[in-house]
């Protein structure tokens, strides 16, 4: 693969392993022209059903960059590493794959999402669940809080 640095046409592999329960190839490159390092992830694509958004039933395709990106805001100065994210992005992929269906609303995603973020980090979870999930009021949100501080 070419170098993102200073675009050279070919990068080494100086370090390769199975990471996310071997579900993903994460690969140490180096240019051997400007001698930059990067890692590259890679998985087998599959086919991840449409989203339903729940405030006006428009459908939109999964995007993983999207919930990356919500997991690393909410994992914040969490003690979670890189790899522990990719896994966790992998069983997210895995248990909304397995409802078998073409179209799931966004509603059950943000379920699955925080049932596996809880079991990974309380905090974490915490933060998610405040910013993504459209609780019917406050004490909802309160009760959620409660039950996490009696476990
Ligand atoms: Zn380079």
């Amino acid at each position: 693969m070419h170098c993102p640095f200073c675009s050279h046409t070919d990068t080494k592999v100086i370090d390769s392993r199975l990471i996310a329960e071997g579900s993903q190839t994460r690969r140490r490159r180096e240019c051997p022209d400007c001698g930059e390092r990067f890692t590259t992830f890679e998985s087998a694509e599959l086919l991840m059903p449409k989203i339903i958004k729940s405030r006006d039933d428009m459908r939109e395709p999964f995007n993983e960059q999207k919930l990356r990106e919500g997991l690393y805001r909410a994992l914040e100065k969490r003690p979670v590493g890189e790899e522990e994210v990719e896994t966790l992005i992998e069983d997210i992929k895995k248990d909304i794959r397995s409802y078998g269906e073409r179209e799931v609303r966004s509603r059950l995603i943000g379920e699955v999402i925080m049932k596996r973020l809880r079991r990974l980090d309380e905090v974490a979870f915490i933060r998610f669940a405040s910013v993504y999930r459209r609780f019917e009021d406050i004490t909802e949100f309160s009760e959620e809080v409660e039950k996490l501080t009696k476990d």
